[in-house]
């Protein structure tokens, strides 16, 4: 009795709210909460929620929100709005953990999907060879793997994986966003080198594209659905359960700092640490720079605690700007002396400032998982929902130097609040069939500018200055044409846009007349104005 009670009040609701634009759902409502056991919100707070993101700087509610608890509901949802055809304003975004920076997971007006509530039918472990398999030419097809939900948070899929002594193989730097939500960017972090971006990492996808059609794609079957949606912005379609390639788990991690006042040093070893005769050296590569700091260790995404911190708080800096090469060495207790061999041979032969050698052993989980206990203590102090103006790129190797030059030099000078990080990557760990847009060279930077802007709204650390600084930096890059590429992308032309993905935007448009022919999917990245 209590469910059907449910069940009837939130047909009502969806009823009354939506009779002036949702024209056929009413008899289709029913089956829809009957079949797929979702629910649409309409109150006030969720639909305050849901334009919320960690930017904090965009803020665009929508007339309702969708809670799927299966695919049939997010596959219904959809087509109904596809079957109002191109006279209706209706748009569908896909919200993850809205961690996006400006509105990108927002659909003003529109119904936002909260993925985080697709649960069904949980995670599901594969230890060992595909016998089922029929892509046999693909090394990966023996690996281990795990089908997750969309709306999984890498966290918990870390935890799980664990409990079975596997790991997925490829990370971003906090583990508290969605898979959705990373696979539909990249997924970035200091093991790209080694196994690239999530997005290779990654063997199939289900998939719910712009026309409400539940697909399996992967590089053998519907390829060009499974590459579209890759790095896709949420542009192709809803990614509702991906299958992520697992390795066996280490569980330590040798965690080492060392710092560098020479920029050419310090990209030549960080080059040299992702070259493929040392690839084996450290498992995580990434580096930041220093510029303007008192405290060494006054880096608020770092849980890092030397084991010699005297020695780390004594280094003085004198005002130079420092550059910090960061690694890490995955092990198991009972090969900590292979391992101390290994590192001390590979950091013999590096150029950094010789007293600068910090290093610290913390579990697996602790490295991963270190950006949560900063946000756990910024979250204490307030500090954590403010605006983030993030400005993320990738900067070829041909350039890094002068770039390097005029923004860490001229550019970045006075804002202190947020780490500036700095990491190559190889390109051809990238496959050139996905959505991402990376410079065209063999080796290329990411740059995060990760700013929070918590004081006066004009002063140096207000939102006005660092926007200020991060439209300085782009129009540098744009007049020396130095081929840098936004990574978590944002424009506001479709000029703009075009420019951006450059040779590949033809087929990001044919793709989307394909498979979201009403450009009704993420319509907060504002690449396409929905067809009117
Ligand atoms: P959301 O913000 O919810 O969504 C992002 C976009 O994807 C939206 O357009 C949305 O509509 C779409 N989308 C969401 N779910 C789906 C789905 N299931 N199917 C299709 N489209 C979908 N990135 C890195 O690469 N490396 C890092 O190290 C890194 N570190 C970060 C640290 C912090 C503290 C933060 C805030 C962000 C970081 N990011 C990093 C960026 C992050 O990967 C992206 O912002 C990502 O989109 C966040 O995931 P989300 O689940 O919050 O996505």
């Amino acid at each position: 009795l209590r469910s059907f009670t449910i069940l009837f009040l939130s047909c009502v609701t969806i009823i009354t709210r939506f009779d002036w634009c949702f024209s056929s759902i009413t008899a289709s409502s029913f089956s829809l909460n009957a079949v797929g056991g979702g629910h649409f919100s309409f109150d006030e707070t969720s639909l305050r929620n849901a334009a919320k993101d960690f930017g904090n700087r965009f803020q665009y509610q929508p007339m309702a929100v969708m809670n799927p608890e299966s695919v049939s509901d997010i596959a219904n949802t959809i087509k109904h709005v596809w079957l109002m055809g191109p006279t209706s304003h209706l748009t569908v975004a896909a919200r993850g953990h809205a961690h996006s920076l400006q509105g990108q997971a927002q659909a003003p007006n529109g119904i936002v999907i909260n993925m985080e509530s697709l649960k069904l039918p949980g995670m599901q472990l594969h230890l060992g060879p595909d016998s089922d398999s029929d892509s046999d030419s693909d090394s990966d097809s023996d690996s281990p793997y795990v089908d997750v939900s969309g709306g999984e948070l890498w966290i918990n899929i870390l935890h799980e994986t664990l409990r079975f002594g596997l790991t997925p193989r490829s990370w971003t730097d906090y583990l508290h966003l969605t898979v959705g939500g990373t696979l539909s960017n990249a997924g970035v972090s200091g093991q790209a080198f080694r196994h690239g971006p999530q997005i290779s990492n990654v063997q199939q996808l289900e998939i719910v594209t712009g026309t409400g059609q539940v697909v399996n794609c992967s590089k053998d079957e519907n390829g060009e659905l499974f590459h579209s949606v890759l790095g896709g912005l949420g542009q192709f379609g809803i990614i509702t359960r991906a299958r992520i390639l697992l390795e066996p788990a280490p569980t330590m991690v040798k965690w080492i700092r060392v710092l560098y006042s020479d920029f050419t040093a310090f990209t030549r070893d960080q080059e040299k640490l992702i070259s493929s005769e040392n690839n084996n050296a450290f498992d995580y590569i990434e580096g930041f720079v220093i510029i303007n700091r008192t405290g060494l260790l006054n880096n608020w995404r770092s849980t890092f605690n030397p084991q010699d911190p005297i020695q780390a708080n004594q280094f003085k800096s004198d005002g130079r700007t420092l550059f910090c090469l960061e690694l890490a060495k995955y092990f198991n207790p009972q090969d900590i002396d292979f391992v101390n061999e290994e590192v001390e041979k590979h950091l013999s032969y590096l150029h950094y400032i010789e007293s600068t050698l910090f290093l610290t052993e913390v579990t697996y989980v602790e490295f991963l998982d270190r950006v949560h206990v900063s946000e756990l203590k910024l979250r204490s102090k307030g500090l954590w929902d403010v605006p983030h103006p993030w400005l993320n790129l990738f900067v070829p190797r041909s350039n890094i130097h002068k770039f390097a030059q005029v923004v860490f030099g001229n550019i970045l000078t006075e804002t202190s609040n947020g780490p500036v990080l700095i990491y190559p990557v190889n390109k051809s760990k990238w496959d050139n069939r996905s959505s991402v847009v990376t410079p065209d060279e063999e080796v290329f930077y990411l740059v995060g500018i990760l700013a929070s802007a918590v004081g006066d709204s004009s002063g140096n650390d207000g939102i006005e200055h660092i926007e200020g600084e991060n439209r300085r930096i782009l129009e540098y890059c744009e007049r020396n044409n130095l081929g840098v590429k936004q990574y978590l992308p944002h424009y506001n032309t479709q000029e703009e846009w075009k420019a951006h993905f450059g040779p590949k935007w033809e087929s990001f448009l044919q793709r989307k007349s394909v498979y979201d022919p009403l450009a009704i999917l993420a319509p907060g990245q504002r690449i396409f104005q929905k067809a009117i």
